[in-house]
């Protein structure tokens, strides 16, 4: 059996599980979507995709497509200002990562509708909840459905979110990995013209920028051309120590909050920062989760996870879907490599699994680092020089990743294990 024959099925088609279907599919690879919602849907705000995304994007073969599909007319995000909360809003420090660094805002519906002209509609299936997954005696791996059909694969890749019905399978346990993270984010888009309207002075349309400030931080950047800002605004609970919490049963993870909410959460903080967040009519409260402690393993036989299902982290430095995609393109990558067949499927996995879990992981605690950075408890606190020492090589890990760094790790690995041979 050759690669071109292996039978892939993803749970999810959110960001991760519908790029990787396309990698695959590109790939010659036959693959099945099963997707929980009745249509593929994102909420509607922003996704930063940082330089590490965008070069997979593009080795993918879909950058321009998601590009035209959010209007994009060429911000780049990896130019992050820092700016202080506070009236007067001094500027603190410039995150700016070398001109082959691009990175992009886009609105999340325009990304996945770019993605979603790449698929066959014969490969997706919608309100297919996956509740448990079998073994076949023939050694194929069956998914449940809560409608009660069932569906067949020789690969299953667990795309199902933070939520995740797959990672219990691949770990073994029924204790959920999802933890609250005790912070909480207002997320809300403001279209440019209004937000001038109401005085701000600062150029949010053409530049990312983070206001800093004392348990609290917004993260603002154009989309849509700069047509409209997404406005993220975190607030956080450190008595809540990270992985001790859980939301109680029945809390939703996010809630429609009345305007006052957020400008009462922010107050006494400068005019640019009330002025924008007056311009939301509609916020949304998100409680933040996290997959922690972090997994033990990302693979149980023929069965992988990926994206927020394995890492699920907090959103600090934008870097989550980026993570997701990193694990796209390996698993792409390795199960279309023309040595890969299904007798030695489960050990090239188990290589996914050591590659890309430290990496992963290593993420993780640096967006939960970030956030403390943003938010006076860095370990050079809250002065603007302390700040800037923090805030110096921030993203220098997360996008410094080469789009084939995992790709030569992992085939390494394989060829020292005698899975593949070099050739
Ligand atoms: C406020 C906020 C801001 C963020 N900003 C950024 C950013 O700027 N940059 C960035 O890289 N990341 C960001 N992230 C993180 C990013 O949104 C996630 O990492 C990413 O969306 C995860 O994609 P996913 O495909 O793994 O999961 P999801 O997007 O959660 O998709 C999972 C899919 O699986 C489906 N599903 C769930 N359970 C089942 C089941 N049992 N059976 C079948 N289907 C199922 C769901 O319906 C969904 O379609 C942010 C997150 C938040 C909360």
């Amino acid at each position: 059996m050759s690669p071109i024959d292996l039978r892939v099925a993803i749970v999810g088609g959110g960001i991760c599980g519908l790029t990787c279907a396309v990698g695959l599919a590109k790939q010659g690879i036959s693959v099945q979507i099963y997707e929980a919602a009745a249509k593929f849907g994102e909420v509607g705000a922003g996704v930063g995709i940082g330089p590490n995304a965008v070069r997979i994007l593009r080795e993918l073969g879909v950058l321009d497509d998601v590009l035209s599909r959010a209007e994009d007319t060429g911000c780049n995000i990896s130019m992050f200002r820092f700016i202080s909360g506070m009236e007067g809003h001094e500027w603190i420090y410039d995150y700016t990562a070398g001109p082959e660094d691009e990175s992009r805002g886009v609105h999340r519906a325009a990304y996945l509708d770019a993605l979603v002209s790449h698929i066959d509609p014969k490969m997706a299936h919608f309100n297919k909840r996956c509740t448990s997954i079998s073994a076949s005696t023939d050694g194929h791996n069956i998914i449940h459905f809560s409608d009660g059909s069932t569906a067949d694969a020789d690969i299953i890749l667990g795309a199902d979110g933070l939520k995740s019905a797959v990672r219990g399978v691949v770990t073994g346990t029924a204790t959920s990995s999802v933890k609250f993270s005790g912070g909480i984010c207002y997320r809300g888009l403001v279209p440019t013209t209004e937000m001038r309207a109401a005085g701000v002075k600062l150029d949010l349309d053409t530049r990312p920028a983070c206001f800093v400030g004392k348990d609290k931080h917004l993260i603002v950047f154009p989309i849509r051309g700069g047509q409209i800002i997404n406005v993220v605004a975190f607030v956080t609970n450190r008595d809540v120590p990270i992985g001790e919490a859980v939301l109680p049963p029945g809390e939703a993870t996010v809630v429609s909050v009345p305007q006052k909410e957020v400008l009462d959460a922010y107050e006494g903080w400068g005019s640019d920062v009330l002025g924008l967040l007056g311009c939301i009519h509609n916020p949304t409260k998100w409680n933040i989760n996290v997959v922690y402690p972090h997994l033990e393993t990302y693979v149980n036989g023929r069965i992988a996870l990926l994206g927020d299902a394995a890492h699920g982290m907090m959103t600090h430095l934008g870097a989550g879907a980026g993570q997701g995609l990193e694990d796209v393109y390996l698993l792409v990558k390795l199960i279309s490599h023309p040595q890969t067949a299904s007798y030695n499927i489960e050990t090239v996995l188990q290589v996914y699994d050591e590659v890309r879990r430290p990496r992963s992981q290593n993420v993780w605690e640096q967006t939960l680092q970030a956030g403390d950075v943003y938010e006076g408890c860095g370990p050079h606190g809250y002065s603007f020089e302390g700040l800037r020492q923090d805030l110096t090589g921030i993203w220098d890990y997360v996008w410094g990743h080469g789009v084939e760094d995992d790709v030569r790790d992992a085939v390494r690995r394989l060829e020292n294990l005698g899975v593949y041979h070099s050739m």
